[in-house]
């Protein structure tokens, strides 16, 4: 089965708002697969339905072959990184990436050897002790990043998760997450209004525009688009 599947998912949410409507959608397994279009398109509402944290007021969503409605989240087999990455206060930074290998009794050394290897990837190696209150937010948003990748889930949904850093990091994650991709063989959903980020680092893009998708395609395809 594909990693996510939407078949004619509308969402309107109580206010009246109709944030999505008529999306159909499959990402396939392993895929990098980028949402793109500019604030208020419905970006994160569609990230937040594969998520399962909001129900389609219409359609079906699918993740692995199973819908999502009704599905407790930790049985989902995805992470997620939204824009509030909301750490632990009282932790410190290597809790916060031990804390899901901990809940499922992971062996100590192996939770050392992973959590080190993954705060070496984001770049906060040395930070380990820190409380969360004690990093930037572009650090901050680095532990949420690790904490998610160090579970291994079959799919990560990010919204937006380079969007506080400066260029150079910017840069250095896109390149880690390929990498990870590479290595790892995850899914990737990955929300952006950044169309230069969505070319560099997707194998497909979904353009979103008021809440339909306009073009889905390679990043060649879409950028060659009249
Ligand atoms: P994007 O991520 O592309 O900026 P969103 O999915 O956040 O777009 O928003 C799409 C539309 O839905 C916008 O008009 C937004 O104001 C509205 N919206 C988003 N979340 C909610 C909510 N919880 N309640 C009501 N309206 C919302
Ligand atoms: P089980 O209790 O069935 O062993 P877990 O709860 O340990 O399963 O985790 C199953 C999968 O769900 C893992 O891949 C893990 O990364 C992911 N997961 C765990 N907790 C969460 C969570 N809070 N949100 C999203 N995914 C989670």
């Amino acid at each position: 089965a594909p990693a996510v599947e939407l078949a004619g998912v509308a969402k309107t949410y109580r206010s009246g708002t109709t944030a999505v409507r008529g999306l159909d959608l499959t990402v396939h397994e392993g895929e990098f697969f980028s949402l793109l279009g500019p604030s208020g398109c419905g970006k994160t509402t569609t990230l937040r339905l594969i998520a399962g944290f909001e129900e389609p007021t219409a359609g079906e969503v699918r993740l692995h072959g199973t819908r999502v409605t009704g599905v407790p989240a930790h049985r989902r087999d995805v992470n997620t990184v939204f824009q509030s990455y909301a750490l632990f206060p009282h932790l410190s930074v290597f809790e916060n990436v031990a804390f899901g290998l901990r809940r499922r009794r992971v062996p100590r050394g192996e939770i050392a050897a992973r959590v080190g290897a993954m705060l070496e990837t984001v770049e906060l190696t040395g930070l380990e002790r820190r409380r969360p209150r004690e990093l930037s937010g572009g650090q901050q948003q680095r532990v949420a990043l690790a904490r998610a990748l160090v579970n291994r889930p079959r799919a990560l949904l990010l919204d937006e998760p380079l969007g506080a850093l400066d260029l150079r990091l910017r840069q250095a994650m896109q390149v880690s997450l390929k990498r990870i991709q590479r290595e790892v063989g995850l899914t990737f959903v990955y929300v952006t209004h950044d169309q230069g980020e969505a070319l560099t680092m997707s194998d497909r893009i979904a353009v979103l525009n008021d809440g339909r998708i306009e073009q889905v395609g390679t990043p060649r395809e879409v950028y060659e688009r009249p």
